[in-house]
């Protein structure tokens, strides 16, 4: 694991400044669309995949609440419209990575490791996600030691105040915080 001199940002390889640069505007980006989507009626959370060219494979919100299915994580949707796009279920052999405006969920991770995406960068961290809209991000311990293991390269928490304002926005707005076995 390293760190960031400069910043909060934690890595499971040693810290790529221009790749850190490059998630920081990504990411930044997506914060600043993310609450058009929630006008929409998404849940408060964006992913984007991206080639290692830079070109936008695939972006999606969350739409669990508008598409009625517990599977659709922004960064779930990702990439089945990467693999869609690609004709594959196997995106290893394209150096993908994904960018995220909040950490991946214990699903998510799930998600990305079946997918052979390479690179997972992300905003809010999950502990503050929780802490601030409710939403049971799930239990994962080490699962950047895990991701380092299996080859995917994981950055975090990247520019999160003006997301974190985002998620307690939509709090406060009173959209549906949605967890199972509740009411
Ligand atoms: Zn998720």
């Amino acid at each position: 694991m390293s760190e960031n001199k400069n910043s909060s940002v934690v890595a499971n390889e040693k810290i790529d400044e221009a790749k850190l640069a490059n998630a920081t505007k990504i990411i930044r980006e997506l914060q600043k669309e993310l609450p058009e989507y929630i006008d929409k009626g998404c849940g408060p959370f964006l992913a984007a995949i991206y080639d290692a060219d830079g070109k936008l494979i695939a972006k999606s919100a969350n739409t669990v609440m508008d598409e009625g299915c517990s599977h659709n994580h922004a960064e779930m949707n990702a990439i089945k419209l990467a693999e869609k796009k690609l004709k594959t279920y196997d995106l290893s052999p394209y150096n993908l990575s994904m960018y995220v405006t909040s950490e991946p969920c214990m699903m998510c991770i799930g998600g990305i490791m079946w997918s052979g995406i390479k690179s997972v960068y992300y905003g809010v961290p999950s502990e503050r996600v929780t802490e601030i809209t409710g939403f049971d991000e799930g239990f994962k311990n080490g699962w950047l030691r895990e991701f380092k293991r299996r080859g995917i390269t994981v950055y975090g928490p990247i520019e999160t105040p003006r997301d974190e304002k985002v998620l307690k926005n939509y709090v406060s707005e009173g959209h549906t915080v949605y967890n199972p076995g509740e009411a």
